[in-house]
C-alpha cells in the first residue's frame, strides 16, 4: 500500500552535512501495524515525515496504491495529509486554548470551506464526541489539554487523527512521553483501532516491550532497514466497536 524506494535525505545546517536516510527502501502492507525501531538519531521521523508527505526526499520515491505522492503539487499533499492520512507525536500538539472536542475537530475545520464548516458543523461535532468515547474519554469533552493526564491527551490527539478517517496512521514515538501503564494502554488502544477499523498503523518507537503488540518489526540502522521480523504477537482482545 505504501512503499518508500531507495530514499535518500541529507539535512545541511551551515557547514555539517548529516546524512540520515541512505537508500531507504519499505514497504508497508494494508492493514497491518508495522513498527520501526532504531536507536535515538537513526532517521526514525525523518522516515515518517517521508512517508506522509511531511517533508521531501533528496532522492528517491513514496508510493500510495502504486502512486507516487513525494512530488504531488502542494494542494493534493494537502489534501493527502489531510484525509489520508492521521498523524500522532510524542508531544501530542493539542493547541492548549482549545478543549478536548474542538482539538478533535481541527482537521474538519481546516479542511473545508467556511460554508462547508458551517452546514456540517453539528454532525463533525457530534463525530468528535463519538471519537473521544471511543478513546474512553467521554466524561473529558470540555476539557482543555492543561487539565488532562498525559495519557489523555494522546487519547485526545488520537480521536483527532481518525477524525477525518484516513487509511494511515503515522505515529512518532507515541508513548514516549508516557509512563509504562499509559504507554501500554496507547499502544493497546492502536491495537483495537488496527483491528477494528482496518486503519494501517505505521508506529516509530524506541520501546521494545510495545513493539510486541504490533504484526511486524524493522529496525533501522546506518540510514536504511536493517531487518524485518514478525513482532513476537500477543493476544491483544479488541474491546472497542468501530465509530
Ligand atoms: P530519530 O527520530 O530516529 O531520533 P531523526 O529522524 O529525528 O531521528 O534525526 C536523524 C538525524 O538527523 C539526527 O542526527 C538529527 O539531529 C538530524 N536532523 C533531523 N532533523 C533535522 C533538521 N531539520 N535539520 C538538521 N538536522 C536534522
Ligand atoms: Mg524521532
Amino acid at each position: 500500500m505504501l512503499t518508500a524506494v531507495k530514499l535518500e535525505k541529507t539535512y545541511r545546517r551551515h557547514a555539517v552535512q548529516v546524512r540520515v536516510l541512505n537508500g531507504l527502501d519499505l514497504e508497508v502492507q494494508t492493514g497491518e501495524f508495522l513498527s520501526i525501531v532504531g536507536a535515538s538519531g537513526s532517521g526514525k521521523s525523518t522516515l515518517l515525515h517521508l512517508i506522509g508527505t511531511l517533508d521531501t526526499p533528496d532522492t528517491g520515491r513514496v508510493l500510495l496504491d502504486g502512486k507516487r505522492i513525494d512530488n504531488l503539487p502542494s494542494r493534493d499533499r494537502d489534501r493527502l495529509r489531510n484525509r489520508t492520512f492521521g498523524y500522532i507525536f510524542q508531544f501530542y500538539h493539542l493547541l492548549p486554548e482549545l478543549n478536548a472536542v474542538d482539538n478533535v475537530l481541527m482537521p474538519a475545520y481546516i479542511g473545508h470551506s467556511v460554508l462547508t464548516w458551517w452546514q456540517t458543523r453539528r454532525q463533525w461535532r457530534r463525530r468528535a464526541e463519538e471519537l473521544l468515547e471511543l478513546v474512553g474519554l467521554k466524561h473529558r469533552l470540555k476539557h482543555r489539554p492543561r487539565e488532562l493526564s498525559g495519557g489523555e491527551m494522546q487519547r485526545t490527539a488520537i480521536a483527532r487523527a481518525l477524525l477525518m478517517d484516513p487509511r494511515v496512521l503515522l505515529a512518532d514515538e507515541p508513548t514516549g512521553n508516557l509512563d509504562t501503564e499509559a504507554g501500554s494502554e496507547i499502544v493497546r488502544l492502536l491495537r483495537d483501532i488496527n483491528h477494528n477499523k482496518g486503519v494501517t498503523i505505521v508506529m516509530v518507537t524506541h520501546n521494545m516491550e510495545i513493539v510486541s503488540a504490533t504484526d511486524r518489526v524493522v529496525r533501522m540502522v546506518g540510514g536504511v532497514v536493517t531487518d524485518d521480523t514478525p513482532a513476537p504477537r500477543q493476544s491483544f482482545q479488541p474491546r472497542l466497536a468501530a465509530v
